[in-house]
């Protein structure tokens, strides 16, 4: 019997970073003949045809012909496949359930009924340390918990006392073939316009609120003025980034810190396709190569390609990511697969990353916190940003060169998917399937709720004897739900987060869900467990009757 495996994802055949990443993974695995594989794919339209393209089974998730669109649109969750996770789970009875994505986008799978039926496998983005006490409790219901990075694995760790059980980083990989580097950069710098001997530093960052904009446009502008003059004179910052986007004014910025005319951007022609990095020249410009008046900063939703990536990178000398914090940051990757040396901020995927790719990290300075989340985030030393680019660009180029080919080097050694899906291939071939009577054939689990409560418990007692005589669901008695629960009944109040039987107040970020504060009593407690006994109910029915169709 082959092993059954479900990937519950954005869709394969999206440019999402998840999606990516699966596409990737999963036709490495399917090539090896060894596994039945399925796809939960969450933004995959039914009457997309590129769906039966994908070799492996592919269940779509948004609501298709004949199906309710509003119990969809009723709950966040359904985007992330609540909605169709339990039939999903019956049409394809898999041995693992299998996550790559953020904790708010997976946690579902823990209350499903059939989550005694299947090894939960995640690997949730770790971006910042201490990660929310509420994801540390759901990772230790995993049964395997692989990360991004090194970094990510020991957070995990340390917050969890070793207990979740963590296996090893399985990042993802780069484009190694378009991602190549140029065979004589001067030629090439000079064929794209610039100056000759120009020196450029370069960085390719979403225009988002984490990402260090105005500091590194503030530290460029210390190094113009306080840099050696043979250096100062002849180097440029180069922004692979977006204007008007969801971060920060970059126009302003060029113009507070007084470097416009030190600074290039990539532009992309939307009429004949060719792209070239240029002095800032407003959001829509003529195109060098067309003359037309529609060349625009390249938006992540226009899905630029890898060659334009590539070209941008090919110009850099030293690329540098400037975050607050990072849950991979690809970039980084990319332009050492362009040979470009890299600088990164000691933090984070950040502080891992830069020294597999054998670059320099930045000091941290301090720092700092925001509400909704208990991470700590970072302010770079800018200062020494400035020294750190002195001291690379003052190199003689065949040094910077030669630090460039081991940071490619780095790169084939360490991300590529080739690497990255054998990592699963191994947690795959080491888990021990278990037999379809003990599973997905199992007796039926029904449980009528009780609802002959005893007097005189104290909240904690009443969750916990509730949780296992009213839902008839004991295993999840010392899990986050109840312990939420419990809190909520001190407090008396409770907040309904997305919605339902789903218990995550921290969960708003990054979904904007509202926070409608509610009065919270043990009659909620006693109305949302037999809820979910109601849900198992209903399922465990489903499954009976699928076994016998
Ligand atoms: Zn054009």
């Amino acid at each position: 019997m082959k092993q059954r495996i479900l990937l519950v994802n954005e869709s394969s055949y999206l440019a999402t970073g998840f999606s990516v990443y699966g596409h990737e993974v999963l036709k490495r695995l399917h090539a090896t003949g060894k596994y039945e594989l399925a796809e939960l794919g969450c933004y995959g339209d039914v009457n997309d045809p590129r769906r039966w393209d994908v070799p492996w089974t592919f269940f779509p998730n948004p609501p298709g012909p004949g199906e309710d669109a509003t119990t969809y649109g009723a709950n966040k969750l359904n985007e992330f496949g609540a909605w169709k996770f339990e039939r999903t789970c019956l049409d394809f009875r898999p041995d693992v359930v299998w996550d790559i994505r953020d904790w708010w986008m997976c946690e579902f799978q823990e209350r499903s009924p059939f989550r005694p039926f299947y090894h939960w496998a995640l690997m949730p983005t770790v971006d910042g340390d201490p990660q929310d006490d509420q994801w540390i409790a759901t990772y230790l219901n995993a049964d395997s918990v692989h990360a991004y990075t090194d970094w990510g694995l020991e957070v995990l760790r340390r917050q969890s006392n070793g207990r979740i059980k963590t296996y090893q980083a399985a990042p993802p990989g780069a484009d190694v073939d378009v991602l190549q580097p140029v065979p004589n950069k001067e030629s090439y710098k000079q064929a794209l316009g610039l100056p000759p001997g120009s020196l450029v530093v370069g960085t390719v960052m979403r225009n988002q609120a984490r990402k260090l904009y105005p500091d590194l446009l503030e530290a460029f502008a210390t190094f113009l003025r306080e840099a050696p003059e043979h250096l100062r004179n002849r180097t440029y910052l180069y922004l692979h980034t977006c204007y008007p986007d969801i971060g920060w004014n970059l126009p302003a910025l060029l113009k507070e810190f007084g470097v416009g005319h030190r600074v290039l951007m990539t532009y992309v022609c939307q009429h004949c396709g060719q792209s070239y990095p240029s002095w800032y020249a407003d959001a829509l410009s003529n195109c060098r190569n067309c003359k037309q008046n529609t060349a625009v900063l390249p938006h992540p939703s226009k899905g630029v390609g890898r060659d334009v990536l590539a070209k941008a990178l090919n110009v850099m000398d030293v690329y540098v990511q400037y975050a607050v914090c990072e849950g991979f940051g690809m970039p980084q990757v990319e332009a050492a697969s362009c040979g470009v040396p890299v600088l990164a901020v000691d933090y984070s995927a950040m502080a891992d990353v830069v020294r597999k790719l054998h670059g320099a990290p930045i000091r941290v300075q301090r720092y700092f916190r925001e509400t909704g989340t208990p991470r700590r985030l970072a302010l770079p030393d800018n200062d020494h940003l400035v020294s750190e680019l002195v001291r690379l660009l003052s190199l003689p180029s065949p040094m910077r060169l030669t630090m460039g080919w081991r940071a490619r080097q780095a790169v084939l050694e360490h991300y590529t998917y080739d690497r990255t899906a054998r990592i699963w291939e191994e947690l795959f071939d080491a888990i021990v399937p278990r037999p379809a009577a003990a599973t997905w054939e199992s007796p039926t689990r029904l449980h009528r709720p009780d609802l002959n409560i005893p007097q005189g418990f104290s909240n904690e007692d009443f969750v916990r004897w509730c949780v296992a005589h009213v839902a008839g669901r004991p295993e999840l008695a010392d899990g986050y739900m109840s312990l939420r629960m419990v809190r909520d009944l001190n407090w008396g109040v409770t907040n309904t987060g997305m919605g339902g039987l789903v218990f995550n107040d921290a969960s708003a970020i990054g979904v904007g869900s509202d926070k409608e504060v509610k009065k919270y009593t043990r009659e909620d407690v006693v109305r949302q467990l037999v809820t979910l006994c109601d849900m198992q109910n209903h399922w465990e029915k489903e499954r009976k009757n699928h076994g016998q169709a």
